[in-house]
């Protein structure tokens, strides 16, 4: 004879319920009966688990939809009211803040240029947290905030920015908290954020990517198995640090032949003799010979070091973002030649180089993400909101 579950493993058996029905609401609104078709659980438990969510308006009960014979089914969704999260990202050309829902849908959203390149991390943070205030309703019940950083992350403090050298040390993340007096912050690097906007809520198109975030600085995040790979300290994915020269130009990171003084966007910019990536790709459309040769080149520089990548990772999707989603159909030919030519498994089989479908600012969604993946996952963090 077993003896009967104890409270703790009860509590342990709801949370999980809790978390594959947020994660089927996530996916695709629904009835009860379709909701437990899509759980495996019970007509009965998803009753019980909706109940609170109902009354803490999470959810919300739309409208009867009649969907043949029988009595016509009232399909849950969230509460247009429902918990938010708010996703921020510090570049070191711009600010961004996002207010999403917990199945990403936009509330509010906005971003401000500025080059924080030579500020020191308190006016960074200060205009951060100003920006969240604009976004952020005001009868907003908040989950928490995502903050997408410049640099290397570990132990939620900067560990490395070297295009934004203000944040270099500082816990930003902490200091953001307590300017907005909320909730935790979490902090990650923006090209890991980017590449998280691309694997949640959507589904992902593929299993194994690599994001490419092409701006001043060059970063990626590399997504092996449906997760974001950060490394044993958070360094992984440093790819406007591979080497492409042992003897060639000095980088920001104190070595030498780094690509992302070949492919990075002031080097772009200069080379190319424009101001903007606007008046570039206006140039770039007149087949300005100096414009072309400029991106051609670039082109050709991160297709070497995304060349290490693939034959180091072997993934077979390379995903564009950042200025490199606006300049991919032509940064594309020279990326293409150096991957044909250096990487091993192209031989046998298509590597697909494809700008982001969801730039300019997939850290600030990123970062959202972060943020409302942990609510559903974690769904205990969703039990303190009053009825
Ligand atoms: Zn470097």
């Amino acid at each position: 004879m077993t003896s009967s579950p104890t409270p703790v493993h009860l509590r342990q058996m709801r949370r999980a319920n809790l978390r594959s029905l947020l994660l089927a609401l996530v996916a695709a609104p629904g009835s009860r009966a379709d909701l437990a078709a899509r759980t495996g659980l019970t007509k009965a438990t998803v009753a019980t688990l909706t109940e609170p969510l109902l009354r803490q308006r999470i959810l919300l009960e739309t409208e009867p939809q009649s969907t043949g014979p029988g009595r016509p089914s009232r399909p849950l969704r969230f509460h247009p009211e429902a918990p938010v999260a708010v996703g921020a990202e510090i570049n070191v050309t711009h600010l961004a803040a996002t207010v999403r829902t917990l199945d990403g849908s936009t509330v509010a959203h906005r971003r401000t240029e500025i080059d924080n390149r030579t500020r020191d991390a308190e006016n960074i943070v200060t205009d951060t947290a100003d920006l969240i205030r604009t976004v952020l309703p005001d009868n907003a019940r908040l989950l928490g905030i995502g903050l997408a950083v410049p640099g290397t992350v570990h132990d939620a403090t900067v560990t490395r920015a070297p295009n934004v050298p203000g944040l270099t040390g500082i816990r930003v993340a902490d200091h953001l908290s307590t300017l907005l007096q909320t909730a935790e912050t979490l902090l990650d690097n923006e090209a890991n954020l980017a590449a998280f906007a691309h694997l949640w809520p959507g589904p992902a198109a593929t299993p194994d990517f690599a994001y490419i975030s092409g701006d001043v600085g060059v970063g990626s995040g590399l997504v092996l198995g449906h997760e974001l790979f950060r490394g044993a300290t958070g360094f992984a994915g440093e790819l406007g640090h591979v080497v492409i020269d042992r003897d060639g130009r000095p980088c920001n990171c104190g070595g030498r032949g780094c690509v992302e003084q070949y492919a990075g966007l002031s080097t772009i910019l200069a080379t190319a003799g424009h101001p903007t990536v606007d008046t570039l790709i206006t140039a770039l459309a007149d087949n300005a010979p100096r414009a072309r040769t400029a991106v051609s080149d670039a082109g050709a520089a991160l297709g070497i070091a995304l060349s290490s990548l693939l034959n180091l990772v072997d993934v077979a999707t390379i995903i564009l973002g950042g200025s490199y989603a606006r300049l991919a159909e032509h940064l594309e030919p020279a990326i293409r030649t150096e991957l044909h030519t250096r990487v091993l498994s192209s031989r046998h089989r298509h590597i697909t180089v494809t700008p982001s479908p969801i730039d300019p600012d997939a850290a600030a969604i990123g970062a959202a993400g972060l943020i409302t993946h942990r609510a559903c996952h974690q769904p205990e963090r969703l039990e303190h909101f009053p009825d």
